[in-house]
Order: C-alpha cells, then structure tokens, then sequence
C-alpha cells in the first residue's frame, strides 16, 4: 500500500524506506505524489506537528498520508531544543545548530539527551493515529562520524557504545533511532 510522507527532508526518506521494507508500504515523497509544498509545523509538541503535518497533506492529496516530527532532548537545557531543533540556532543550518548546541553544552558533565519521534498516520474520514519512538544518549564533546544528519555527529546512544550516531550505517541506526522505533509501529496503525 502508498503512503505519502509529508516531508521534504531527503535524510527522512531513505531511513523510513529502510524501515519499511519488506513490510507492505511504499513510503510516496511528496514530489514522487506531485506536490511542490513545505508542510507547516508551528505546534508546541511534536504530536501536535506530526498531526499538523500529516492533515496540510491529506487536505492536497488522496489515500493514507504520514508524517513525523522529530527532534533532540537536553535534559540540562530543560528538554531544549525540543520541537525547535531544526531552528535551534539563528541561521538554522546543522553546522550552525550543532555549534550552538556544543556552547550550550560548554563545560557541562550533565550530557544526558534523547532523540525522539512521532509518527502520524491520517487517513480518510478523519481516521489519525500516532506512534512514538525515543532513542536515549549523550551528547559528545565535539562531533565524529560523517553518516545520518542533523545532530547525528554529536550523540552517542547509549545502545552503540563508542559510537556516534553519525558513524552508523543506516540499518544500524534504524536498529535503535527514534525514528526506527515509531515507524516500525505504522503497519499496525492502519484499520
Ligand atoms: P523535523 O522533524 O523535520 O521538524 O526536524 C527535526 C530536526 O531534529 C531535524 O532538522 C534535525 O535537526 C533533528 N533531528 C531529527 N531526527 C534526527 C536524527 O535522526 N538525527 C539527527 N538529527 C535529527
């Protein structure tokens, strides 16, 4: 079965496809589903973006839409940047946000962070449904490994000892990411 994934974020897609391979879902880009739009999360949850997300979709196109919104979890920073880890910094860029996060970090022995995800299924006659998925971990003191994206260089899950996040192979990441948990979840949120 198609589902189109409300996201523009290339890294996104190539994870969920591995994810779902072999389950029975065809995770459709939004470009593959003819649709030129950037899907708008202004909520304050990540439940309430992923939901955002999936419905602005659903609303332009047909069948079963998912979405997610994820982000990272610094329990020194009180949970930020939270829902805003793609606009963590001014300038928004991964170089620039892991920057700031480091200085935010200076000094810091409380390292403690978590990955987190959720999955948003819509569908027809208002049918929505969410999963969750969490990765826990730490922040490195200066980032390593060239693989992933976003702030995969500087966390180290506690499930890979030694190791990046960025220095995973994708399967290995999917093992044990965020985003691997909630979206092993969606075949069996359908009806
Ligand atoms: P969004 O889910 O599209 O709002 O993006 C969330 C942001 O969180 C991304 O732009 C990354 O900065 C960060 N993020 C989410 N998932 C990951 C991941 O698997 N690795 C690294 N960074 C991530």
């Amino acid at each position: 079965m198609r589902v189109v994934f409300a996201t523009n974020n290339a890294h996104k897609v190539d994870e969920v496809r591995e994810i779902l391979r072999g389950t029975g879902l065809e995770a459709v880009t939004l470009a593959e589903a003819g649709l030129d739009v950037d899907p708008p999360e202004t909520g304050d949850t990540f439940e309430a973006n992923a939901l955002q997300k999936a419905h602005f979709v659903h609303a332009r196109t047909s069948g079963w839409v998912v979405a997610d919104d994820s982000g990272i979890e610094v329990d020194v920073l009180g949970g930020a940047p939270g829902v805003h880890s793609k606009r963590f910094s001014p300038e928004g860029t991964t170089p620039a946000n892991n920057a700031l996060l480091l200085e935010r970090l200076a000094g810091a022995e409380d390292r403690r962070a978590r990955f987190r995800c959720v999955v948003a299924l819509v569908g027809p006659d208002g049918y929505e449904r969410i999963a969750e998925g969490a990765c826990e971990g730490r922040i490195a003191l200066e980032p390593r490994g060239t693989d992933g994206f976003g702030y995969d260089p500087l966390f180290l899950p506690d499930e890979a000892p030694g190791r990046a996040m960025a220095e995973l192979t994708v399967d290995a990441k999917n093992a044990i990411s965020h985003r691997g948990r909630a979206f092993r979840q969606l075949p069996g949120l359908f009806p």
